[in-house]
C-alpha cells in the first residue's frame, strides 16, 4: 500500500517534471524573500554572528574551521558520487539546489515558529553532514537504466516504490534521534536541534519532488529527436528549436511558461505585499539612507575583516569547487567505463577507451577501478535494475552533460575535444599488448579503418568486444547514408556477437527482432509440440493455430521420414562427352563408389556417402552426391566431403578438370525437379483423418468443400500452372517461419516448402477428411549455422529438439514437426477459403490498425 503511493507520487514527480521544478523554485523564491525581508534583523548568517564570534575562544575556532573543511570536503564527495553517474552539471545543480534549499526551508520555517537562530552559526557545518546525495545517486540509477521516456518514469516511479518508504523513514528517524536534543533544556542546543530537524525535512522534501524531477527532465531532454540524434547536441538543439518555431507552438513550451508565470505572479505579489509593508516600517523607523548604507558599505567592509578561518575555508571550498569543474572529467570518464553503475558486473569487463577518448591512460583507469571497487556506490542496494552496458556509460562530447541510456544516443559524436592521434601511434597502441585496441578512441579507430590499417571487417575481431567493432561500423555507415539516423532503429547492444562472428553473418550492423508466436499443442505421433513461428505476416500464426487444434481435437496426426540424406552436386569437365560417360560408368561401379566413398566418408564423423548420382551434358559430368548428415543440416558437411571425394578422383583421373564443387545438380535454394522426385534432407509425410464435426465446428467448412478445392486449386491449379512441389496452399508460410525461429537457413525454404497436399473423404458415412501432406525435401538442422544462436536454440528447446542427440534424431523429429505443421496449417487456410474468410480475416489481423477491429 505504501509502495503502492511512493509509486505514485515518483510516477506524478517523473511525468511532471517542469511543474514540481518551477513550483519548487517558485516556493523557494517565495520563502527566501520572506526570510531576507523579515528575518534579517534576527537570523545569523553564516558568517555573520558577531556575538558569538567575539566570545568564541581560539580552540573552537581551530575546531570549528576543521569541522566546515571536513563539511565542504564532505559535499565534494557527495557531488564526486554524482559524477560518477555521467551528470557533471545537472546532478549537481540539483544537488547543489538540495543544499541550499535545506538551508533556506529550515531557516524560515523556524524563523515561523518564533525561535531565535543567533549563535547557530558555527554548528552550520554539522548540518552539511546532514545531507546525503548518496540518496540522489540510487535513485538516479533507476532512471538511468532506462530505454525510453516511458522506462524513465515507469523506473523512477519504481524506485520511489522501493526507495521512497526507506528515504521517509530514515528521515523520521533523523528527525527523532536529533529531535531529543530539543528537550534538552539547554537553549542554543534546542535551537540548533530543531534547525537540525528542518534540514532533514528539507532535504527529504527535495529528494522526493525536485530531484526526480530533474532527473526525469534531463532525460527527456536527452530523447532522441526525431532524426534520430541526440537532442542535447547543442547545435541540433538549435536546429530543433528553430524547426518548432516554425511549426505549432510546442505544448512543452507552452507548459513551462504558464507553470513559471504562475510562479513569478507568487514572488511579485508576496515581494509587492512585502515591501509595501516594510516601506511603511521604515517611514516610521528612520530615513532610507540608512538603509542603502547598510546594504551598500557592509560587504566590502565583511570582506576586508575576513578573518584566517574564513579565508581557509573559503579557499577549500574555491578549491575542490574548481577540481570539479576542470579536473573530474578524466577520472570520472575511466571509473564510470570500468563499473556499470547497477551492475557490478561489468566490473571484470575491460574499459571501453573508444567513446572515452579522454581516456589514454590505462594507469589511471586501474587506480580509478580501484577507487570504484573500495567505495562501491551503493550498487547492489538496488538489484531489480537493468545493468547498463558498460559501452552506455561514456563520454561523447564536450557538450554532453549527461551520459543517456541505449535508444536515447544512439550515434556518438566521434572525439571527446582532444585531437585524434597520428596513424602511426595509434598503430602502436593498438599493437602494444599492454594498451590495446580500447586505449583508442572511436574516431582514432575510424581513423584506422578509412585508411585501412584496420580492415572493415575485421573490427568485432579486433577490437576489445565485438559489440564496439560493431557500433564503429554503424558509426562510419551512418554517414554515408542517406538519412543518417536510418540505423538508429535497429538495434545492436546486447547480443552475444561471438556466437556470429565466422558462423552467422559478417559486417554486422546490429539484429533484426521479429515477432516470434506460438502454434499449438499440436499432437503428433502421440505427443504435443508448441511450435515457435518467426512472421510478420498476421493470421499466419492464429490460422495454423486453429489448423493445429482441429488435428489435436481430431486424435492427433501421424508422421514418418521416407528419406535422411543431403545432396552435393559439382560439375567436372572432362576432355569429351565420351571420356564423360567412361568416367560416370566408373563411378558407378562398386570399386569407383568405394574409393570416392573413402575420401568423403573421412571428412566427418557423421557424414557417409550413400549414393552418387552422375549424370552426363556433353563434356561436362554432374555428380549428385548423397549423404545423412546426423543432425546437422549438411551443406558445409556435403561440401567439405565432396571436395576431397572429387581430389581423390582427379587423381584418378587426371585429364578431369573440377569446374565448381557445386553444378546445380544439388539442388540447393532453386526450385529443382530433382529435389522433388529424389528428396533432398529429410523426406516426410504426415497425415490425419479430421472427424466431420470437427470439420464443421472448428474448421468452419465441410469434407466435401475441402476435398473439392483442394483438387481444384493445390492439384490441378498447381499443375496448369507448372508448379515443381507446388502443390499446396502455402507450406512456404509455416517451413519459413519455423526456419526463421529455429536457426534455420531460410533461403532453403525454396526446397523445404515443397509440398502435395492430398485430402479425401473418409470414415463410415463419408463425411469425414483424410489428409495428408507429403514433403520430400525439407532441409534442417538442429546443429550447425543459425541453430546456435541462444534466441534460436531457445525455439529448438521449446519443440525437444535443441542440438545433437542419437545422430540425427533431432534433425528428423524437427523435419516431423515442420510437416505435421505445414498440414495443419493448410487444413486451416483451405478451409478458411472454401468458406470465403481468407479476405476478411486478413484484413482483421493485417490491418488491425487501419481498419480498427471489428
Ligand atoms: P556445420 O556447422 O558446418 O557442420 C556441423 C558440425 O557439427 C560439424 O563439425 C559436425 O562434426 C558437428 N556435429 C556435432 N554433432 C553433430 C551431430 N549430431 N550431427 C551432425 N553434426 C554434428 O553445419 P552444416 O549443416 O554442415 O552447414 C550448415 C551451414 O552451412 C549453415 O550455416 C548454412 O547456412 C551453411 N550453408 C552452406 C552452404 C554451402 O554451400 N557450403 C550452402 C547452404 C548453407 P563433423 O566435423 O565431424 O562433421
Amino acid at each position: 500500500m505504501l509502495a503502492r503511493l511512493f509509486r505514485l507520487h515518483g510516477l506524478l514527480v517523473a511525468s511532471h517534471p517542469w511543474e514540481v521544478i518551477v513550483g519548487t523554485l517558485a516556493v523557494t523564491v517565495c520563502l527566501m524573500n520572506m526570510n531576507s525581508s523579515s528575518t534579517s534583523s534576527q537570523m545569523c548568517s553564516w558568517n555573520n554572528c558577531p556575538k558569538v564570534k567575539e566570545e568564541a575562544p581560539s580552540s573552537d575556532i581551530i575546531v570549528l574551521t576543521i569541522t566546515r573543511c571536513m563539511a565542504i570536503i564532505y559535499i565534494y564527495f557527495q557531488f564526486k558520487n554524482l559524477l560518477q553517474l555521467g551528470s557533471k552539471y545537472i546532478l549537481g545543480i540539483a544537488g547543489l539546489f538540495t543544499v541550499f534549499s535545506s538551508f533556506v526551508f529550515s531557516t524560515v520555517v523556524i524563523h515561523f515558529f518564533g525561535k531565535e537562530l543567533t549563535g547557530l552559526n558555527e554548528a552550520l557545518p554539522f548540518f552539511l553532514l546532514l545531507i546525503d546525495l548518496s540518496k540522489a545517486c540510487t535513485l538516479a540509477k533507476f532512471a538511468l537504466s532506462s530505454n525510453s521516456q516511458e522506462e524513465v518514469r515507469e523506473n523512477i516511479s519504481k524506485g520511489m516504490a522501493i526507495l521512497g518508504p526507506t528515504f521517509t523513514l530514515d528521515a523520521l528517524v533523523e528527525c527523532l534521534v536529533i529531535g531529543i536534543g530539543t528537550m534538552s533544556g539547554v537553549p542554543q542546543l534546542e535551537i540548533m536541534c530543531c534547525f537540525g530537524c528542518m534540514s532533514v525535512l528539507a532535504n527529504y522534501f527535495v529528494f522526493m519532488t525536485f530531484f526526480p524531477a530533474c532527473v526525469s527532465l534531463v532525460l527527456e531532454l536527452s530523447r532522441e529527436s526525431r532524426e534520430g540524434r541526440p537532442i542535447w547536441q547543442m547545435s541540433h538543439l538549435a536546429n530543433v528549436l528553430a524547426e518548432e518555431e516554425d511549426n505549432k507552438p510546442n505544448p512543452v513550451t507552452q507548459r513551462v511558461k504558464i507553470i513559471m508565470s504562475l510562479g513569478l505572479a507568487l514572488v511579485h505579489a508576496h515581494t509587492r505585499l512585502t515591501a509595501e509593508h516594510s516601506g511603511r516600517n521604515r517611514t516610521a523607523e528612520g530615513p532610507v539612507a540608512e538603509r542603502l548604507e547598510s546594504a551598500g558599505t557592509v560587504w566590502p567592509l565583511k570582506l576586508t575583516s575576513m578573518e584566517l578561518e574564513h579565508v581557509i575555508t573559503l579557499g577549500l571550498a574555491l578549491l575542490l569547487a574548481i577540481k570539479y569543474v576542470f579536473f573530474e572529467q578524466a577520472d570520472t570518464e575511466s571509473s564510470l567505463s570500468l563499473r556499470s553503475p547497477i551492475s557490478g558486473a561489468s566490473l571484470v569487463q575491460k574499459p571501453r577507451a573508444a567513446d572515452s577518448c579522454c581516456r589514454r591512460d590505462q594507469s589511471a583507469a586501474r587506480k580509478s577501478s580501484a577507487g570504484v571497487l573500495a567505495t562501491g556506490v551503493a550498487s547492489s542496494a538496488v538489484s531489480d535494475v537493468k545493468p547498463l552496458p558498460e559501452a552506455d556509460i561514456t563520454c561523447k562530447g564536450i557538450f554532453l552533460f549527461w551520459e543517456v541510456p541505449p535508444r536515447f544516443n544512439t550515434l556518438a559524436p566521434a572525439g571527446c575535444g582532444a585531437e585524434p592521434r597520428s596513424l602511426e601511434e595509434c598503430m602502436a597502441v593498438l599493437s602494444d599488448p599492454q594498451r590495446g585496441p580500447e586505449m583508442l578512441t572511436d574516431s582514432e579507430v575510424i581513423n584506422l579503418v578509412t585508411a585501412r590499417k584496420i580492415l572493415n571487417y575485421k573490427l568485432e575481431a579486433l577490437l576489445e568486444t565485438p559489440e564496439r567493432g560493431v557500433a564503429i561500423r554503424r558509426e562510419m555507415l551512418a554517414l554515408k547514408l542517406p538519412v543518417s539516423s536510418a540505423l538508429s532503429g535497429l538495434p545492436y547492444k546486447g547480443y552475444d556477437y561471438s556466437k556470429v562472428m565466422g558462423a552467422c553473418c559478417e559486417n554486422v550492423i546490429g539484429y533484426m527482432p521479429v515477432p516470434v508466436g506460438v502454434a499449438g499443442p499440436l499432437l503428433l505421433d502421440g505427443q504435443q509440440f508448441h511450435v515457435p513461428m518467426a512472421t510478420t505476416e498476421g493470421c499466419l500464426v492464429a490460422s495454423t493455430n486453429r489448423g493445429c487444434r482441429a488435428v489435436s481435437l481430431s486424435g492427433g496426426c501421424s508422421s514418418r521420414i521416407l528419406a535422411d540424406s543431403m545432396t552435393r552436386g559439382p560439375v567436372v569437365r572432362l576432355p569429351s562427352a565420351c571420356r564423360a560417360a567412361e568416367v560416370k560408368m566408373w563411378l558407378e561401379t562398386s570399386d569407383g563408389f568405394g574409393m570416392v566413398k573413402e575420401a568423403f566418408d573421412e571428412t566427418s564423423r557423421f557424414a557417409r556417402l550413400e549414393k552418387l548420382l552422375a549424370c552426363v551434358a556433353g563434356r561436362n559430368l554432374y555428380i549428385r552426391f548423397q549423404s545423412q548428415t546426423g543432425d546437422a543440416m549438411g551443406m558445409n558437411m556435403l561440401s567439405k566431403g565432396t571436395e576431397q571425394a572429387l581430389s581423390r578422383l582427379k587423381q584418378h583421373f587426371p585429364d578431369m578438370e573440377v569446374l565448381s564443387v557445386s553444378g546445380n545438380y544439388c539442388t540447393d535454394k532453386k526450385s529443382a525437379a530433382i529435389n522433388w522426385i529424389l528428396g533432398r534432407g529429410k523426406s516426410a509425410v504426415c497425415e490425419a483423418t479430421i472427424p466431420a464435426q470437427v470439420v464443421r465446428e472448428v474448421l468452419k467448412s465441410s469434407t466435401a468443400a475441402l476435398v473439392d478445392l483442394n483438387i481444384s486449386k493445390n492439384l490441378v491449379g498447381s499443375a496448369m500452372a507448372g508448379s515443381i512441389g507446388g502443390f499446396n496452399a502455402h507450406a512456404a508460410n509455416i517451413v519459413s517461419a519455423i526456419f526463421i525461429a529455429c536457426g534455420q537457413d531460410p533461403a532453403q525454404t525454396v526446397g523445404s516448402s515443397s509440398c502435395i497436399t492430398q485430402m479425401e473423404v473418409a470414415g463410415p458415412d463419408g463425411d469425414d477428411l483424410y489428409i495428408s501432406c507429403t514433403m520430400p525435401s525439407i532441409e534442417l538442422g538442429t546443429v550447425g549455422g543459425g541453430t546456435n544462436l541462444p534466441p534460436q536454440q531457445a525455439c529448438l528447446q521449446m519443440l525437444g529438439v535443441a542440438g545433437p542427440n542419437q545422430p540425427g534424431e533431432n534433425a528428423r523429429q524437427l523435419a516431423r514437426v515442420v510437416c505435421a505443421t505445414v498440414l495443419a496449417g493448410e487444413l486451416s487456410l483451405m478451409a478458411a477459403l472454401a468458406a470465403g474468410h481468407l479476405v476478411k480475416s486478413h484484413m482483421t489481423h493485417n490491418r488491425g490498425d487501419l481498419s480498427g477491429s471489428n
